[in-house]
């Protein structure tokens, strides 16, 4: 069973997605471009995680970019190649938020807009 992606050794499987991984199709590659960059931290949430109501620990990694009125996804650090080939655009901030359960291991994606 091949992972969609790795972050920090840990291992990203479709199998594991709490969601309709095909709708995450735009998303998915964007991640895996960045998975060599993005860090992995612990974090507690408020409420017991919905998919086993059995911790509230997950790890958590972001990814944080802006999308232009296209659509593309422009990451935070092309930001100032992005205005010198374009020029001042509208861009809203789009952050890719993962989130893994360290109980069962089942993971989701967030997008904050
Ligand atoms: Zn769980």
């Amino acid at each position: 069973m091949n992972p969609l992606f790795v972050i920090e050794n840990e291992k990203f499987f479709k199998e594991d997605f709490l969601d309709d991984i095909n709708e995450y199709d735009d998303i998915i590659p964007i991640i895996k471009e960045r998975a060599s960059k993005i860090k992995l931290d612990e974090i507690e949430c408020v409420d017991l995680n919905d998919c086993c109501n059995k911790t509230k620990s997950n790890l958590y990694g972001d990814i944080v970019g802006y999308t232009d009125e296209d659509e593309n996804f422009i990451f935070q650090e092309e930001i100032e190649e992005y205005k010198k080939q374009y020029g001042e655009r509208f861009l809203n901030l789009y952050v890719i938020r993962i989130y893994k359960c360290l109980n069962c291991k089942k993971w989701l994606i967030d997008i904050m807009e």
